[in-house]
């Protein structure tokens, strides 16, 4: 034993107890003869009822379930950490992406095998726990987004998982008004495995390597060999293990770029009050690859430390034109989210337009205080990042880093092309697939 106690070896190591490290320990241990040891950073208890309560995002730095990195135009980009990662302290909105956003997925990522690795997550008696939040759920402002753009948009029928242009209301991982975190629906379930060993508060510096064979994963001084290091920790956790590995050339160089969904936010003010209620629960996808996304309340109701500026409707386009950055900085990743491509910030501005449009209309009539709109003009990140190592060029369609022997990743960083929604069920999907696959392998 090293570092804590921790095993000097494992048949496979995973990086990582977030949405898709938790899915991976679990398949992965399934096989009692293949020891896994699952390392991940964030505290050694599991989330409480308040941490994963819908009606609020513990994100702050003290929330001790949150990692902020630093962002060159001073974002704040925010990560989950724990059991769970970020599928413990996200917006509970777990919708599947369009059918045709996987048409540039690499061979193997089919229609069919997509559909039912997302089956298992949020078909009824799922996993996750998915169900739309119903009528009587909905918070007013939800409630008159839908009858505004129901007008002249399509409507998705609640029980249909797939998304389409027009009005969707949102599916969330819940178990009644608790997150259902990766943690609850895999790791706890398999925690208790003899060939599975857990260990929180390790945080991976890099991993080992030889050439381009790896070896294990390095934490301060210590080492522990394995055959097999499967990087769960994040598109910036990965990132910044990949960039302190020394796989420069592998990898692609000292900088990763990475994808990220911008959003422009437009504030209005409310005499109303409301309950409270998840933050979203009702979206519209646009023809031009815009989320409409209607916010239930100030973010400030949900995010400690937030000077309240009233209830947002988002804006966010869901194909980025130009890549951010990720580079290793003192603290870790540092990220770059770059400059928004002037064809996209078109089309922002045309569904801000259409969101100002939208709160003067009568339907929104007496819940919106005159004359209080406005756009802000900081163009945002949905804390999304994802595809610095895409699956297809970088990483084989398993999450294989080319090249490299002994390294695999599983993470938000494979995602090969952008969505149309939010990226939580597909790397989940993403994640039941790889182990699957890997599983039957064996
Ligand atoms: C505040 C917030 C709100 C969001 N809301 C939504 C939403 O409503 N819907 C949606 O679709 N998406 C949402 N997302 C995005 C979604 O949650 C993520 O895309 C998804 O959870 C990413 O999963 P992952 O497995 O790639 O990483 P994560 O779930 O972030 O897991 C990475 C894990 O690795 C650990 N780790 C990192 N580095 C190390 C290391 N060096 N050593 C050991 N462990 C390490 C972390 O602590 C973490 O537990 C949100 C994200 C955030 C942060």
């Amino acid at each position: 034993m090293g570092h804590g106690g921790l095993p000097r070896t494992a048949d496979v190591v995973v990086v990582g107890a977030g949405s898709a490290g938790c899915v991976l320990a679990e398949r992965l241990s399934r096989d009692p003869a293949r020891s896994v040891l699952l390392l991940e950073r964030g505290p050694a208890r599991w989330p409480s009822d308040a941490v994963r309560d819908l009606r609020t995002l513990p994100i702050t730095a003290d929330s001790g379930y949150a990692v902020q990195h630093p962002e060159a135009t001073g974002l704040g980009v925010v990560r989950g950490s724990g059991f769970g990662g970020s599928s413990a302290v996200n917006g509970g909105y777990f919708l599947r992406w369009h059918p045709d956003d996987f048409a540039d997925w690499p061979t193997g990522w089919g229609l069919d095998e997509v559909t039912t690795a997302y089956d298992e997550l949020d078909r009824p008696g799922g996993t996750m726990g998915v169900s739309a939040f119903g009528d009587d759920e909905l918070s007013d402002a939800a409630r008159r987004f839908e009858d505004y753009w129901g007008q002249w948009m399509p409507i998705r029928p609640p029980d249909d998982p797939w998304p389409i242009v027009g009005v969707n209301r949102v599916r969330s991982n819940r178990a009644g008004m608790l997150r259902m975190t990766a943690a609850e629906a895999y790791l706890r379930p398999a925690a208790r495995r003899p060939n599975l060993v857990i260990r929180a508060a390790e945080q991976v510096d890099a991993v080992v390597a030889s050439g381009r064979i790896v070896s294990g994963v390095r934490l301060g001084d210590d080492v522990v060999d394995c055959g097999e290091v499967v990087l769960c920790a994040g598109t910036l956790g990965t990132a910044a293990i990949l960039l302190r590995s020394g796989l420069d050339t592998a990898i692609g160089g000292d900088v990763l770029t990475v994808a990220e969904h911008r959003e422009v936010l437009v504030h209005y003010r409310t005499r109303a009050s409301g309950s409270r209620t998840a933050l979203l629960q009702s979206v519209v996808h646009t023809q031009d690859d815009l989320e409409i996304r209607c916010y239930s309340a100030d973010l400030a109701d949900y995010i400690d430390g937030l000077v309240p500026v009233g209830p947002a409707v988002g804006v966010a386009a869901m194909r980025p034109g130009t890549p951010g950055t990720v580079r290793l900085g003192a603290t870790g990743a540092e990220v770059d989210l770059g400059a928004v491509a002037a064809d996209v910030a078109d089309r922002m501005a045309n569904g801000v337009a259409a969101v100002v449009e939208m709160l003067g209309s009568s339907e929104f009539g007496d819940l919106v205080d005159e004359r209080s709109v406005t756009v802000d003009p900081v163009i945002r990140t949905s804390q999304h990042a994802w595809g610095s190592m895409p699956m297809g060029s970088r990483t084989d369609p398993q999450g294989a880093v080319e090249g490299v022997r002994g390294l695999r990743i599983v993470d938000g960083s494979i995602l090969p092309a952008p969505g149309r929604s939010g990226p939580h069920a597909t790397v989940m999907m993403a994640a039941c697939r790889i182990g699957d696959l890997l599983t039957s392998a064996r």
